[in-house]
């Protein structure tokens, strides 16, 4: 074997490795880890969500053979039913008023499983069907090593029972299918997240500079908009343009410019946080979004990245400058108001001569507003 093919089984074993391990990572309920920080209270809603409706199929699935034990007389089964009940119905009303559940994933399944688990030993052998679509479940909701850890104290709780209710044949078929199922289960999660993942990152990033779209950033600006309404929480907004960028065109080339761009967004990237957003906004016009910032703060980053930008080469032998206009959420109306203060904050900066950071203020704002609605501003 080459080099190069050595290399590539080696690359092709680690993709494989990590694919393997988020199929099994239950991102959608459990894991936090692999959620973007910039998007990261949209993605809690939905977890919580998606916790919900699973665990009212769950509750809707458990009262009828709940009521069907009691019924029967089977008690003891019964009552540690109707406790997983309890547990369930307080998990949904929690999560219902957008509060954090009482009891995770792998608890509730664990008392689930402890429930099939009481009814089976209890005699009734016919439970175990319902073990199957909760083995399918597992990785779907829960982290790899829980959903491992899970599965594995089932299926050696369950195999004396196995062995001891049924033939040795129809046993191991059992135990074959088990496993069938939790296997295909955790393979076709692993093909819907990645699929799901890589749409999820074409509808939300700019494909020429990998930062995120214009869409993406007015969808967190909302947010931001109604954080600040509920919780008085600041933020700001930074409204990056190039200077002179269509000369920068002309003289080296489209090429060239392109990278450029790049460069200024991997270089932009480096000085912000992880939970600032930055997103392409337009051409060469980029905002970035700066949760928990309040104008000084806002102004103070504005500035280094601009000094940044003049003392590095973005592009080779040239200078390329940028104009930024900030401004905080503080007192505006909605989310284009906040935008357009920015932008009369970005258009002051042009006109001052440009490579210069300018703060919007809700007094000046509504003069540079009225002025940009009568003249068309020349950097355009
Ligand atoms: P100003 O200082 O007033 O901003 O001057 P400017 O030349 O930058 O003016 P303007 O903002 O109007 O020009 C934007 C230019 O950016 C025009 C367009 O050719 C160029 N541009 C927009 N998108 C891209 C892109 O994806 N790649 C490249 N190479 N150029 C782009
Ligand atoms: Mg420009
Ligand atoms: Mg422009």
């Amino acid at each position: 074997m080459t080099e190069r093919q050595a290399e590539l089984t080696t690359n092709r074993w680690s993709t494989l490795k990590r694919h393997f391990s988020n199929a099994f990572s239950g991102g959608a309920i459990q894991s936090r880890r692999s959620i973007d920080v910039a998007s990261s209270s949209h993605a809690e809603e939905r977890r919580r969500h998606a916790y919900r409706y699973i665990l009212i199929a769950l509750a809707v699935v458990l009262t009828p053979v709940d009521l069907h034990q009691f019924y029967l007389g089977h008690f003891l089964p019964a009552a540690v039913g109707f406790i997983l009940l309890g547990v369930v119905f307080a998990n949904i009303w929690q999560l219902g008023r957008a509060r954090e559940a009482l009891f995770s994933p792998t608890v509730i399944l664990a008392m689930t499983l402890t429930v099939l688990l009481v009814s089976i030993y209890h005699g009734q052998t016919y439970t175990l069907y319902w073990v199957f679509p909760l083995l399918s479940l597992l990785p779907l909701v829960l982290e790899i090593r829980s959903a491992l850890w899970l599965g594995l104290v089932s299926g050696i709780l369950l195999l004396p029972i196995l062995f001891l209710s049924f033939d040795t044949n129809t046993a191991i078929i059992i135990c074959l299918s088990m496993t069938l199922t939790w296997v295909i289960s955790a393979w076709l999660i692993y093909a819907v997240s990645v699929q799901s993942r890589r749409l999820r990152s074409m509808a939300e990033t700019d494909p020429l500079t990998g930062a995120y779209n214009r869409r993406f950033f007015q969808l967190q600006a909302q947010m931001a908009f109604e954080q600040w309404q509920r919780n008085k929480r600041p933020a700001s907004v930074l409204l990056v343009d190039v200077d002179h960028f269509k000369r920068v065109n002309d003289r080296r080339g489209h090429a060239a410019g392109d990278l450029a761009l790049k460069n200024l967004v991997d270089l932009i990237t480096s000085r912000v946080r992880k939970v600032d957003t930055l997103c392409r906004y337009g051409g060469e016009e980029f905002a970035v979004l700066l949760p928990e910032t309040d104008a000084k703060g806002a102004v103070f980053v504005a500035e280094e990245i601009r000094a940044k930008v003049e003392s590095s080469r973005l592009i080779e032998s040239d200078t390329i400058t940028i104009s930024i206009g900030v401004c905080e959420l503080v007192g505006v109306e909605d989310t284009d108001q906040w935008i357009n203060l920015a932008d009369a904050a970005l258009y002051r900066a042009k006109k001052s001569g440009r490579n210069r950071v300018e703060l919007a203020t809700t007094t000046d704002a509504t003069v540079q507003v009225a002025s940009l609605e009568k003249e068309l501003p020349e950097w355009r």
